[in-house]
């Protein structure tokens, strides 16, 4: 608990006896609704995960609180909302595991820090392995992983299968047979929300603002090119920094400014079932036959598949996308063909063409933008962090070193396989 967080109303036992025993009337409003001011020291254009991690470490980090979150629809309601919440550090190059190593590391401390439950829930991730060469990859993941202390473990078929026990498909007749399984320990899954509005409450107690309903629609450059400040649905607001951290909609907003970016907006679909008992306890991949899941508190099996190839700004699923991945799914979870789904629906993400972030200072002076998170769920401490130090020093952080916007122009990529539904 840091400590200028002086504003904020503790959770704990005692004071939801308290609040009980008075009737649930003390509660105060998680963060503030503030007036609109013409002008701050950053603007942050996006209250999902990335945004609001960057505005907290702004201010714990950095002391930086003249800060404004603009977000034109609720916070939080983006794809932290709609993602499948797994998170992870088996990347596979150098450039990447060590950054969510940290993610995965500052997911384990942030229910304590923020004093909200993110029902960190570290339980194991197992991959689904059929075919040597994605055999072969994984333990070449491994390798780079072992190095830099994430953990990755093959295990026999027989072993999988004793973990995972509703793996009754993908017998030795089957089109692709289980050949076995890798095993990262590190992996967990926790509550979107609670994400969302830990971080929100943090920073509206140490004095950022957050503007709900306060669509950007265009970033304002001054004569000298730099950033002056953006358009908002409510009027202008101005800044020495923005930072763009919309997810699928980065380039609509950059190209406001002249900003063209490699980056593609595709969509990723996800659907949970009825809840169930539990049934597996583990997050299960798998990875050639493109799917995952993993049982959440409630029961529910929560699916995710592969992207659908084309660009677009959908937020619903496509039928082919659903069947293939329900077809995959049934074909090694045979029993599951007995649960009824409850609900699907999709995001739209941005992907750069190596398919790793993009942390970085744009061409235009003064503005920042965190994108191409495509599995970027599970990097919300550490971009925050990392950005936040870009944006209050002008250094980039060790760990967001590689990913910048002029990897692209020197054609220095840095290709990332461990963004498993990426093709
Ligand atoms: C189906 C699905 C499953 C996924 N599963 C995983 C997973 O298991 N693990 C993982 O690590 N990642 C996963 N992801 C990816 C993850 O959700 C995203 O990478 C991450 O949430 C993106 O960062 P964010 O939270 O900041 O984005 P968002 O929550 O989308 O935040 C961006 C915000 O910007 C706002 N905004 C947009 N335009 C404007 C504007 N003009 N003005 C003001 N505000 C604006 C939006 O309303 C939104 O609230 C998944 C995504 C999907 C769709």
């Amino acid at each position: 608990m840091v400590k200028y967080m002086h504003n904020m109303q503790r959770y704990n036992v005692a004071s939801l006896i308290w609040q009980g025993l008075n009737k649930h009337k003390g509660w105060t409003r998680a963060w503030r609704s503030p007036p609109l001011k013409d002008r701050y020291e950053v603007i942050v254009i996006g209250a999902g995960g990335h945004g609001l991690a960057t505005a907290y470490y702004l201010a714990k980090e950095h002391g930086i609180t003249n800060v404004a979150v603009l977000e034109r629809g609720w916070l939080g309601g983006g794809n932290i909302a709609r993602n499948t919440v797994t998170v992870r550090s088996n990347y596979m190059r150098d450039a990447s595991i060590p950054f969510y190593v940290k993610s995965v590391e500052m997911f384990e401390g942030l229910t304590d820090e923020l004093n909200f439950n993110l029902m960190h829930s570290k339980r194991t991730m197992i991959d689904v392995v059929q075919t040597y060469p994605k055999m072969r990859e994984l333990r070449r993941r491994q390798l780079t992983m072992d190095i830099y202390g994430s953990t990755y473990r093959q295990i026999s078929e027989a072993e999988l299968r004793r973990r995972v026990p509703a793996l009754t498909g993908g017998g030795p007749d089957a089109r692709l047979p289980v050949i076995g399984g890798m095993v990262h320990t590190d992996a967990g899954v926790n509550r979107h929300d609670a994400v969302a509005w830990g971080y929100a409450r943090a920073i509206d107690a140490m004095g950022v603002d957050i503007h709900q309903q306060t669509a950007v629609t265009q970033l304002i450059r001054a004569q000298d090119g730099s950033i002056e400040g953006v358009e908002t649905a409510r009027g202008t607001v101005r800044a020495d920094k923005v930072v763009v951290a919309v997810s699928g909609h980065t380039t609509t907003l950059t190209e406001t400014a002249g900003l063209k970016l490699p980056l593609r907006t595709m969509n990723l679909t996800a659907f949970v079932s009825e809840p169930v008992k539990p049934l597996v306890d583990v997050i299960v991949n798998c990875p050639d036959s493109g799917f995952y899941f993993s049982q959440s508190d409630k029961g529910e099996m929560v699916i995710g598949g592969a992207p659908d190839m084309g660009q677009s700004f959908r937020r619903d699923i496509k039928q082919h996308v659903f069947e293939d991945t329900v077809t995959a799914m049934l074909s090694l979870f045979p029993s599951f063909k007995r649960l009824k789904l409850m609900r699907q629906w999709g995001g739209h993400l941005d992907i750069a063409h190596d398919a790793s972030p993009i942390m970085d200072q744009t061409d235009v002076p003064g503005l920042f933008i965190t994108a191409g998170w495509w599995g970027g769920y599970k990097a919300i401490p550490a971009g925050g962090l990392t950005l936040a130090h870009l944006v209050a020093t002008g250094r980039p952080h060790p760990l967001m070193a590689p990913f910048t916007l002029s990897r692209f122009r020197h054609l220095d990529y840095v290709m990332e396989t461990g963004t498993t539904t990426a093709r």
